[in-house]
């Protein structure tokens, strides 16, 4: 199963993905995570990125997709992805439905968290006020969620099309949420399961 947590910055994608990793033993993909190690680390990589990213800008798609790339190889076994903070622009979804089909894989599910805008701000202001994290700053963090209106928001109505969309009240508490997406994902398997059914049995079930 290859899930995708959808919502703007400070939505609560990193918190769930995690509890994800830990009780269903899904991989953590995370774009922003392996910018910042590589900020971190003092990468080549990391300091072409770090201006932008300071800036509250996306970095250009073909250094993502190149960071996918790697991490799927890198897990051939897992048994799925959890891609949190990607894709983020539709040529990233689309190089994602690319590499996924020549590894037989495709996107099972898409959870949007919904938050609104005033309660991302205060999150973040309170995250910056515990982290530092530099984008947090609240200028830039405008700068992020308008990049993700303009940028990100658009890949909504393409997996909700193709009917792979949940959406959850990310307002809650992270135990609502939790029991949320854990909903939507017992749906998602059961409807995969009814599908295979359906055609092992001829379309009659
Ligand atoms: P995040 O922690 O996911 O909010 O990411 C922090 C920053 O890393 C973003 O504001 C972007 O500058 C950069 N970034 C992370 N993921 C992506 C992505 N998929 N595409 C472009 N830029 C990204």
């Amino acid at each position: 199963m290859n899930l995708i947590l959808f919502g703007p910055p400070a939505a609560g994608k990193g918190t769930q993905a995690k509890r994800l990793v830990t009780e269903h033993g899904f991989i953590q993909l995370s774009t922003g995570d392996m910018l910042r190690a590589a900020r971190s680390a003092g990468t080549e990589l990391g300091q072409r990125v770090a201006a932008i990213m300071d800036s509250g800008q996306l970095v250009s798609d073909e250094i993502v997709i190149e960071l996918i790339e790697d991490q799927l190889d890198t897990h051939k076994d897992a048994p799925g992805f959890i891609f949190d903070g990607f894709p983020r622009t539709v040529p990233q979804a689309e190089a994602l439905d690319k590499t996924l089909a020549k590894r037989d894989q495709e996107i099972d599910c898409v959870i949007r968290l919904r938050v609104d805008e005033e309660a991302l701000l205060d999150r973040v202001t309170k995250r910056f006020e515990e982290q530092g994290r530099e984008d947090d700053n609240p200028e830039t963090f405008k700068k992020r969620i308008d990049a993700y209106n303009a940028q990100t928001a658009p890949l909504l109505p393409i997996y909700a099309e193709r009917k792979k969309l949940t959406e959850v009240d990310g307002m809650g508490s992270i135990e609502k949420v939790a029991a949320e997406i854990d909903a939507a994902l017992a749906k998602q398997s059961g409807d995969e399961k009814k599908g295979f059914l359906s055609k092992l049995l001829g379309g009659n079930n």
